[in-house]
């Protein structure tokens, strides 16, 4: 159970029960507790079936609980005189469904919204906001962007420009000329000089694509100055990337933040915010180090850090200490929701010697010394001799694909030797596991004899960053804990593109390259890929068209019921095609005058023709997955 590092990622959300059954707490209280083989089948008769989203809402709530929390108990440790406003990166998760729940959950807190697009600004001001909530306008700008952005704030909204560049500003302070009343809070994106660290660490520092450099800062200001507009400018943020995955470039960041925030009050202005932008790193591999897929640090030891450092510099600089303002996204949204896939085949290297239902015999007359060797070998390896028998059966291994290449072997023979050879490196490898340190050429034969697991699902559309940046996120069967695992595994989804396999797993020293699987017996086999709320769904691609699966929304009562109140289905092949361009009703007429032509030409029968008609109708509604199977080829 180890191996998966359940207890160092779950974050009190996930665990694994007595049965063998991953669990999943949804409130973070551990008597409260949701049994995932259980939710998955209770779906499938709700009509749902993997690939499928299972989404725990509670989990967001609680995020967004520990992480006021965290900053309220960092400010009355601290006693800081500022307080602290979070808001929420639409970029995130743009689902409507979690954005609702955002919204709702987070108005006690006068939790915001932060947007970076026109899409997102226009989705973002249909939400009726709590009063004291900020609603930040973040991103490259056009007249039009800027100009909702007034119409955002005759609306009641607590609107805050930030400004990409003084092009943006300009505009703002034209519009400001022809309605001063209606002009949003202005903030400014500083360039800071401190770095991330991570895979995100290009969006900070001197070179990165956003902020603004110093002397643009101060351009920025002397234009307000100009327009009488100092009163405007009221927040400094800044953002170093997602995933910061060590504390101390946070407080570097944040010493140099302060120091800007100050010097920009000391220079006539009074800006009330300062935001320090999103990047709490969330705990992939449960590691708690600063490997890209981890951090080390918790999230209130951020809180410390950030309200102790801010209050600091303000003190010193003899300064009011500003409402802290935080965009995170990616520790708020990542843990609500896992993907769940279904494995259909284990191709592994035990195909060479068992194809169900089809036996090879070894023929006894066989010409070939070579295959006799082969035989020997299996009959005679033990943990003595292995190293030299295993030497020896590549040997006579390539004198049978030599004898192929001339014309002296039959596919049987190829069968054959391939069939024994296999069986040698299995048994090879079992002695080799007795050793102190496994000789290199046996850890090489280990990654060689990996099972690849056909998992229904597309890494593109579910996880991309995992295909796209090489992110780990932990995968982990649903059931099977009870037993021992029997295969070195990788995965591979169902695209036609090689791209599609995870190779790379957590684990404690960063990755490892394969994952203990079991084999799938009398009971389904469903592989969990958790950790996927941020980000996944705003990037997911539809290559080979396989689009959004199904999805089903789960919640638990405090006496421990729990209860699917939404299932959603995922895009129909229909839909995939539409995207594209298709028009689908003509498609399908096309598809019918075909079966028209071949039932005149008298190619099919009338009932035949009308079947086959409707199996199209049905596979075009229908979705792009493979449909769950009764018998899977499990080995
Ligand atoms: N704010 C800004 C400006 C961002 O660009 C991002 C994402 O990179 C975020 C907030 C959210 O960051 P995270 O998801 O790491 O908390």
């Amino acid at each position: 159970r180890e191996q998966y590092g359940i207890e160092g990622w779950g974050s009190g959300y996930f665990g694994i029960d007595d049965n063998g059954n991953v669990v999943c707490h949804p409130t973070g209280e551990e008597h409260l507790s949701i049994d995932l083989p259980d939710l998955v089948e209770q779906a499938k008769e709700n009509g749902i079936s993997a690939p499928m989203i299972l989404r725990f809402p509670q989990i967001i709530e609680n995020q967004i609980a520990r992480l006021h929390h965290a900053f309220k108990e960092a400010v009355w440790e601290y006693s800081y005189e500022g307080g602290h406003r979070a808001v929420f990166p639409f970029k995130v998760n743009q689902r409507r469904e979690f954005i609702d729940h955002i919204v709702r959950c987070g108005s006690d807190y006068h939790y915001g919204l932060e947007v970076g697009s026109k899409p997102e600004l226009l989705a973002a001001m249909s939400y009726n906001l709590s009063e004291k909530a900020l609603f930040i306008c973040n991103g490259f700008k056009d007249r039009e962007f800027i100009e909702t952005g007034f119409i955002a704030k005759a609306m009641g909204k607590n609107v805050v420009l930030v400004v990409e560049g003084p092009d943006e500003l300009s505009h703002i302070i034209d519009l400001a000329k022809e309605n001063p009343a209606l002009c949003p809070d202005i903030g400014i994106r500083a360039k800071l000089y401190s770095r991330g660290s991570g895979k995100w660490a290009k969006s900070s520092g001197e070179s990165s694509k956003f902020g603004l450099t110093t002397v643009e800062v101060l351009h920025c200001m002397s234009l307000l100055k100009s327009a009488g507009m100092e009163d405007r400018l009221q927040m400094l943020h800044f953002h170093i990337g997602s995933q910061v995955t060590e504390i101390k470039r946070i407080k570097n960041a944040i010493k140099e933040a302060s120091r800007v925030f100050a010097k920009v009050t000391h220079m006539g202005f009074s800006p009330q915010f300062l935001n320090i932008g999103g990047g709490v790193g969330v705990d992939y591999d449960g590691s708690k180090t600063s490997y890209q897929s981890s951090a080390n640090y918790s999230l209130q030891e951020l809180a410390n850090d950030v309200v102790y450092e801010i209050g600091e510099v303000c003190k010193r600089e003899k300064i009011q200490a500003p409402q802290i303002v935080t965009e995170s996204g990616r520790v708020i949204a990542a843990y609500h929701s896992i993907v769940v896939a279904d494995i259909r085949e284990v191709q592994s290297t035990e195909s060479f010697s068992a194809a169900e239902g089809f036996e090879l015999d070894f023929n006894e007359n066989t010409n070939h010394k070579s295959l006799g060797e082969l035989k020997y070998i299996i009959e005679n390896i033990n943990r003595k001799n292995y190293i030299e028998y295993y030497h020896d059966s590549i040997e006579y291994y390539e004198e049978m694909f030599t004898l192929f290449n001339l014309g002296y072997v039959n596919l049987e023979e190829r069968a054959l030797a391939e069939q024994m050879f296999y069986r040698i490196c299995r048994r090879a490898l079992y002695f080799s596991s007795f050793e102190k340190h496994v000789p290199e050429e046996f850890e090489s034969l280990q990654q060689r004899m990996v099972s690849k697991f056909l998992a229904n699902f597309s890494i593109f559309q579910s996880i991309p960053d995992a295909w796209s940046i090489d992110q780990l996120f932990p995968v982990m069967p649903l059931s099977h804990h009870e037993q021992k695992p029997t295969h070195k595994a990788t995965i591979v989804d169902i695209t036609c593109d090689s791209d599609g396999c995870l190779e790379r797993f957590i684990d404690r020293k960063d990755f490892r390259q394969t994952l203990d699987l079991h084999s799938p017996s009398d009971r389904p086999y469903y592989l969990g890929f958790f950790l996927v709320g941020a980000y996944q769904e705003s990037l997911a691609n539809e290559h080979n068209l396989f689009g959004a699966i199904n999805e089903a929304e789960v919640y638990i009562d405090e006496k421990g019921d729990w209860e699917i109140r939404k299932t959603t289905i995922g895009d129909p092949i229909e839909e995939l095609l539409n995207t594209r361009n298709y028009d689908t009703p003509e498609i399908l007429t096309s598809l019918s005058k075909q079966l028209e032509s071949a039932f005149s030409e008298g190619k099919l029968p009338g009932d035949v023709k009308d079947s086959y008609q409707s199996r199209l109708e049905v596979m075009m509604a229908g979705s792009p997955y493979l449909r769950e199977s009764n018998k899977n080829k499990y080995l």
